[in-house]
């Protein structure tokens, strides 16, 4: 006997469970040929039409594109979407201007957008209407045959033993149809009788037909009269599921989203908090959705446990797409349970990390100064700091208290940029960079008489430290095996948060380590004031490339527990952290009051920077470290 409700709270469990039907993997959204066109129609819904974006990016196994066409919203709305979309590559924004509004309005849109759709499939989505399935899309493709042409959401039950809306041809909440059989660019998609239930898109229904086609519907329950499953919070969704009912495949938020209905008007239930009630609630489906999806191997990501306790338990403290260079996806940020520490999780998969990568990444970029000479007082003091702080050239200059105290203010900025102390006892004085990049640093220090090695990821950076003269290994630091206790000091600048595994490289690298040697690296700083401010708009945020997001305290415990001691944390400042994090914020809060800021001069942030620096709260840390002489009595 076929339910015709869902059963019970355990929809999730169910999609849990091994689905019967295939469903196809996804890769990670580089390359391939784009077969399916969405399209939706935006009137003062640039929240809604912002999670549909994210819902489809996450749970969409086909290579896809999207068509979204304003109809005349508000400037604020159509600002906050524009700059919503900026970020993706693969998304068209259409501007126009109602002539008819309600339904007509909306029809006229579609009309519009049903002639962009130029690939193999096609599918209508309501703007208030998210895919809730991972393979959404493979599911209702699987649905067409020689017969079946479209595939999606009917009219939801509203009331038990309500028969008379014809729930036999899917409506355009979601419906995907199979494009190069049925020509919707012709027609018109205005309504003929709203009263008569002939509404937007009718005709699409009566032209399917006549070519001698049909629709396959989905099974749709509203949670007005069904208060169960993951949506059953919330008040007035529809939602719609396969037909044994054990699969939820989308959620419509239906006649919710309008403000101004009856049910808000009471004031028993607040309309932002329902929609807020209703956007969790799916976020949360679409998090699960993406788990098993994971673990079932169908997307190419992975997950890990806390690199530093190895605790699963984790919060989730935000969601946040690659502001920096627009790759596929969004990525979570969690914070472990146990110790604290975030991670992105689940995250790309290593051997395809490099995608996240593209060519102008700019440490890969050879920056045009780095020259260490030039003449006058500002060599003479960089070279006096560098001989009463650092222990250089002392068989140029002897030891003076004056000279001492005159270089004394520019000490922090030459341990920032983590200089190692060059200590007299040093027989050796051999140091590794970790992530040398093009070997500016690493050319500098070679000038200051270390003898130096370097590790470096890209080739194509690496090839320029080796055009400068720097033995430079072209590896993962994963992947190298130096011998023990081999280097006085170890740099690694901004490298650690790449690592999905920063535990086991750093207990690597206190072994490469003579006891007593110095480990320098920097890190971004969760706990950094921009990072607090922006959240997941923060500049130093980077995800998917940043995996490991530290703040002091977690960096600490880690380096404590791979064999450090000594730990001593200066707080870097950077101006570009602050306007960079406004910049993105304000991409979806274009009016909020910091929008002001942006217009002051580069002095601003600069001197900005230099206070958090001093401050000791700016959102990026040097950190140096000793490595224990714990084993030498063994
Ligand atoms: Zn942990």
């Amino acid at each position: 006997m076929r339910p015709n409700v869902l059963k019970s709270d355990n929809i999730l469990m169910k999609i849990n469970s091994v689905p019967e039907m295939k469903v196809e993997t996804k890769d990670n959204g580089f390359g391939g040929e784009v077969i399916l066109t969405v399209v939706i129609v935006n009137f003062n819904s640039v929240e809604f039409i912002l999670e549909s974006l994210r819902a489809i990016e996450r749970l969409t196994v086909s290579k896809w594109k999207m068509v979204i066409c304003d109809n005349g919203s508000s400037h604020d709305d159509f600002v906050r979407l524009r700059n919503g979309v900026s970020r993706y590559q693969n998304v068209t924004l259409l501007a126009r201007t109602q002539t008819e509004f309600g339904s007509y309005g909306h029809g006229e849109a579609l009309n519009v957008l049903a002639r962009h759709i130029d690939t193999r499939y096609g599918a209508i989505l309501d703007a208030d209407c998210l895919p809730l399935m991972f393979g959404w899309d493979s599911f209702l493709i699987s649905k067409l045959d020689g017969e079946v042409k479209i595939a999606g959401t009917p009219v939801a039950h509203n009331t038990p033993g309500d028969s008379k809306r014809d729930r036999s041809f899917p409506l355009m909440f979601l419906c995907l149809f199979d494009a190069e059989a049925v020509r919707i660019d012709d027609i018109d998609f205005r309504p003929r009788s709203i009263t008569a239930g002939e509404d937007t898109g009718w005709r699409m229904r009566e032209t399917i037909e006549k070519q001698g086609y049909k629709g396959f519907c989905l099974v749709g329950q509203n949670t007005r009269t069904y208060r169960q499953g993951p949506l059953a919070a919330t008040i007035c969704d529809e939602y719609y599921t396969d037909a044994s009912c054990e699969r939820l495949i989308c959620a419509h938020f239906g006649r919710g989203s309008n403000p101004r209905s009856g049910k808000y008007k009471t004031g028993a239930v607040s309309h932002a908090d329902d929609k807020g009630k209703w956007l969790d609630a799916c976020a949360s489906i679409i998090d699960r959705e993406i788990e098993v999806a994971i673990r079932s191997g169908r997307l190419a990501l992975d997950y890990n446990a806390c690199p530093s306790c190895g605790s699963e338990e984790s919060d989730k403290e935000f969601i946040a797409p690659d502001w920096l260079f627009n790759t596929p996806g969004f990525w979570n940020v969690v914070k472990c349970r146990t110790c604290g520490l975030r991670r992105t999780n689940p995250h790309p998969k290593m051997e395809a990390i490099g995608e996240y990568y593209p060519d102008n990444y700019g440490p890969y970029q050879v920056s045009a100064a780095g020259g260490s000479s030039g003449g006058g007082i500002r060599a003479r003091l960089r070279e006096q700091t560098l001989r009463q702080h650092f222990g250089y050239f002392r068989e140029r200059f002897p030891a003076s208290l004056l000279w001492r105290l005159i270089t004394k203010p520019f000490v922090r900025m030459f341990r920032v940029n983590l200089l190692p102390i060059l200590s007299e006892d040093f027989q050796h004085r051999k140091l590794l960079e970790i992530g040398c990049s093009h070997g500016e640093r690493l050319a500098y220090l070679k000038h200051l008489g270390w003898e130096v090695q370097g590790v470096e990821f890209s080739e194509l950076a690496a090839e320029k430290a080796r055009a400068r003269g720097i033995d430079c290994k072209i590896a993962r630091i994963e992947d190298c095996d130096f011998q023990d206790a081999t280097y006085d000091a170890v740099i690694m600048s901004m490298v650690l948060e790449h690592l999905a595994d920063p535990v086991a490289t750093l207990t690597r690298v206190a072994e490469w380590l003579r006891p007593g040697g110095t480990l320098l690296l920097s890190v971004p700083n969760f706990d950094g004031v921009e990072a607090r401010l922006f959240g997941q708009y923060a500049y130093t945020l980077q995800v998917p490339t940043h995996l490991t997001h530290f703040d002091p305290r977690t960096l600490t415990a880690l380096l404590v527990k791979t064999g450090f001691s000594d730990v001593r944390i200066l707080s870097q400042g950077f101006h570009r952290d602050l306007k960079a994090g406004l910049q993105t914020y304000l991409l979806d809060h274009p009016h909020s009051p910091g929008r002001h800021l942006l217009h002051a001069p580069q002095i601003f942030f600069r001197l900005a920077g230099i206070l958090f620096g001093r401050l000791g709260i700016s959102s990026r840390i040097s950190v140096s470290a000793i490595r224990s002489v714990r084993n030498e009595t063994s």
